[in-house]
């Protein structure tokens, strides 16, 4: 284990150069990474499933849309499973993604990393950010943000005398406005304080929050590009914030239309979403292209993933995916 050192603007490294989470807490270097042969330039990109179930037709696009658009730049892409709530997180799930994106010859970089195994990296951040009296301890129930259109009102963050236990810990951010250019919707703005809330980083259960938890790993594995689902785009102003108070770079973000089903219903295992078959791969892939507004031409003819894949790698054009929030699929993906 080497420790990254604090300086230190990315650079195309012959290993990857993990920049520190924030200056002060030492932060270490993913195991085993290095830049597969044939991958040259800075771009780390990352698929990072919940291992929540299997994976249906909706995250096999966040998928081949993250590693077309690495591969396609010569960059390295890596794979996280964000299991860090094992009450949602059914036996053998994990492994299940794993076996479905080797069938479908999405194959990452690396070792696959864990949250599970984080959860010191993640104290530290949050005792870093305690320290500076950016966080404090809320009891609210979620009925009081619901009724608030989902926005937190900071209703505890000027309490005299904080809750004794069971309490979250959430993030004071900043009163400013976040904007960010995605690379597939366009310009894209929201006003932290009206629009979102004080954030959770950890929740009253004592699990860590997503968000705290991405951010982290995502500075750690130096992650150039995040390339995942619409349904991610609103929470996407709060963890620029959260960089900027961690002194971490900001990738660049592209988030892809949600598949849905007839019913505008996002496709997932709560709306039943179907896992997918791998005796059918081809043919799920040549769906996702389509869906992803890819070049199709000379693709129906193409039989096997591999061949489909050198294509769509060769043919990837990220202007082409649809500036849509979603789109409904036929039901048979879905
Ligand atoms: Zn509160």
């Amino acid at each position: 284990m080497k420790s990254a050192k604090n300086s230190g603007a990315h650079k195309p490294p012959a290993d990857i150069e993990l920049r520190p989470v924030n200056p002060g807490v030492p932060v270490t270097v993913a195991p085993g990474q290095q830049l597969p042969h044939g991958t040259t330039s800075g771009y780390v990109g990352r698929f990072a499933p919940s291992p929540t179930g299997a994976l249906h037709f909706g995250s096999l696009l966040a998928a081949l849309a993250s590693y077309l658009d690495a591969r396609a730049s010569h960059g390295t892409w890596l794979l996280r499973m964000e299991d860090l709530d094992p009450s949602r997180e059914p036996a053998g799930a994990a492994q299940q993604i794993i076996d479905t994106l080797e069938s479908f010859g999405l194959l990452w970089d690396g070792p696959v990393v864990y949250q599970s195994s984080r959860l010191a990296e993640y104290q530290n951040t949050l005792a870093w950010l305690e320290q500076r009296g950016l966080t404090y301890a809320c009891d609210c129930s979620r009925q009081r943000t619901r009724a608030n259109n989902g926005i937190y009102d900071n209703h505890c963050r000027h309490r005299l005398t904080p809750p004794p236990a069971d309490f979250a810990i959430r993030l004071r951010l900043p009163d400013i406005r976040i904007c960010f250019d995605d690379r597939i919707q366009g310009a894209y703005q929201q006003d932290l304080l009206s629009q979102c809330g004080d954030v959770v980083l950890r929740r009253r259960d004592g699990l860590i929050a997503y968000q705290l938890a991405v951010v982290v790993d995502d500075a750690w594995q130096g992650v150039t590009d995040v390339v995942r689902g619409f349904d991610l785009i609103d929470s996407t102003p709060r963890q620029i914030a959260l960089q900027q108070l961690l002194h971490c770079s900001t990738p660049r973000y592209a988030h892809i239309p949600v598949a849905c089903n007839q019913q505008g219903q996002k496709l997932s295992k709560q709306h039943f979403a179907k896992a997918l078959a791998p005796d059918n791969t081809a043919l799920y892939l040549r769906e996702a292209l389509n869906f992803l507004g890819q070049d199709m031409s000379g693709i129906r003819r193409l039989e096997t993933t591999s061949s489909l894949l050198q294509r769509a790698i060769e043919r990837w054009d990220i202007q082409r995916v649809p500036k849509l929030a979603n789109i409904p699929v036929e039901q048979q993906l879905g």
